[in-house]
């Protein structure tokens, strides 16, 4: 069991810099942490102490601990310090300043990547000090103590107040994410009662909820990240403050919900994180669709955290391309009944269509978009099966997320599990073999007018390796996924 003792009453470490009062009182040190050393990352630790030997307080602090000590090895490490962020770049060479809302310094060690933050401090909305004094936009590593800023709606746009360890652990979102451990001492301070909350797995916001997810609605999000990777309950008090709050997440920039969504749902525990979401009335709100995700968001998210599991890549254009398949699907119906040459553009603004849906909120970079295209233009090559289209599908290099996506349609009952055997088949097998298996072409006057054309061009019959006797050597591999 964890010993622990009231800073107030022993004080143990002339390092500790003590400013509590009545709000924030004295932290209750733990000692004998019962974090296992072995866990702890040798950079982060190499970190703390080289900080303390320039004579700067330094702790591993946030999910590393919380994750520590809840059993589970931390995805990352972050070190809280009081050196400002000029300081952690003088002292480490392989460190550059990241992020503008919230500025850290990343350090690279060997091969690992340590977040490195200095203390900060929480400012209130109606502190003159910091909304007198304008941002500067053009702020330097070398600026001194930069400002927070809120927006009219109370959001924190910017969060560089420094302040002191103690004011660092009450700006923090989650008492289970406010532990400071000290690795040398191998003791933890705990400001907010982070301990009692691990034991019990709940999670609290540290202070009043509604005020917490208005200076930063992201924080629901994380709040449901959690509760979902960690099987930690959110505390009731959060839950209430979510309803009246939650739409707040539209006002929170698309680049910072485009992060949250890829933690969310490529993390390898979608499938828990939907059901909270779509619980908390919250999938409505990031995903404001004219029908609510279905069938094949589900099928994609179990497919992604089966990928995590198997420690394959997964990518958020697969996600999105299930996501807004309905909403295509449904344009593209129209799109096959206009003439040949108006079709190509017409599934081009029918993809953009879908896509319009999300930019108000996670507003998904252009490349994810057009790979969700590609996948969702395959399909009627997939299912058609007509030489040409075997041949440019396997040739394409979106071929094997799109062959997976029909794989969910198949399971889905959307297309027969044939034609996913099919293609399973088709990837490995003998060419002539392959073009034997090819569905017979359907007798339509289609078929007369591309024979037409095939006349007109012969060039065009040999560029189709599966029309001459030895093309098919020349076939495209598929690429791998
Ligand atoms: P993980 O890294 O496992 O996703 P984490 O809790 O470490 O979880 P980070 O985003 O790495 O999450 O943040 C590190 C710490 O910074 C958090 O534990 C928390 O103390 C603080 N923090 C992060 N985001 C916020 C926020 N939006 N509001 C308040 N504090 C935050
Ligand atoms: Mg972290």
């Amino acid at each position: 069991m964890p010993q622990e003792e009231q800073l107030g009453q022993r004080p143990f470490s002339a390092t500790i810099k003590r400013h509590a009062t009545l709000d924030q009182p004295l932290p209750t040190r733990i000692a004998a942490s019962a974090i296992p050393p072995g866990r702890v990352s040798a950079n982060a630790v190499a970190i703390v102490r080289k900080l303390r030997e320039a004579g700067f307080d330094a702790y591993l602090v946030g999910g590393c601990v919380r994750d520590l000590l809840l059993g589970r090895t931390p995805k990352d490490f972050d070190v809280a310090t009081a050196a400002r962020p000029d300081a952690i770049c003088a002292l480490f060479p392989r460190s550059r300043v990241v992020g503008r809302r919230f500025r850290i310094v990343h350090v690279r060690m060997r091969r690992e990547v340590i977040e490195v933050s200095t203390f900060r401090r929480a400012l209130a909305e109606d502190d003159e000090s910091v909304l007198d004094s304008t941002p500067n936009m053009a702020e330097s590593v070398h600026a001194p103590s930069a400002q927070a800023h809120f927006s009219e709606r109370g959001m924190i746009v910017r969060d560089n107040a420094y302040g002191t360890m103690d004011e660092d652990a009450f700006r923090r979102d989650f008492t289970v994410n406010a532990l400071y451990y000290d690795p040398a001492a191998d003791a933890i301070f705990d400001y907010c009662g982070g301990m009692a909350d691990v034991a019990s797995r709940t999670l609290r916001l540290i202070g009043d909820p509604a005020k917490r997810f208005r200076e930063d609605p992201v924080r629901m999000l994380r709040a449901i990240r959690f509760a979902a990777k960690l099987g930690m309950r959110i505390h009731q008090t959060a839950v209430r403050a979510m309803e009246p709050d939650r739409a707040l997440l539209c006002a929170v920039p698309g680049a910072r919900l485009f992060d949250e969504f890829g933690k969310l749902f490529l993390s390898g525990y979608g499938a828990r994180t939907l059901e909270l979401l779509e619980h908390h009335g919250i999938m409505r709100i990031l995903f404001p669709l004219p029908h609510p995700p279905g069938d094949m968001f589900q099928r994609a998210i179990a497919n992604t955290d089966q990928r995590v599991a198997e420690d394959k890549p997964v990518t958020p254009g697969f996600l999105l391309a299930a996501l807004l398949w309905r909403d295509y699907a449904e344009q593209a119906k129209l799109v096959s009944a206009l003439p040949r040459g108006e079709r190509d553009q017409a599934s081009d603004d029918a993809a953009r269509g879908a896509f319009a849906r999300l930019r108000e909120t996670i507003s998904p970079p252009r490349r994810h978009a057009y790979f969700a295209q590609d996948i969702w233009q395959l399909q009627p090559r997939l299912e058609r099966r007509t030489a040409t289209d075997v041949t440019v599908a396997l040739g394409h290099r979106r071929f094997r997320a799109a062959y997976d996506f029909l794989l969910l349609r198949a399971e889905a009952g959307e297309v027969p599990a044939e034609l996913a055997q099919w293609w399973a088949e088709a990837q490995t097998a003998d060419p002539e073999d392959l073009r034997q298996s090819l569905p017979a072409a359907p007798k339509t006057r289609r078929r007369r007018t591309r024979r037409r054309g095939r006349r007109r061009n012969a060039a065009s019959v040999h560029a189709n390796p599966l029309r001459t006797p030895n093309g098919a050597a020349e076939r495209a591999a598929p690429p791998p996924a």
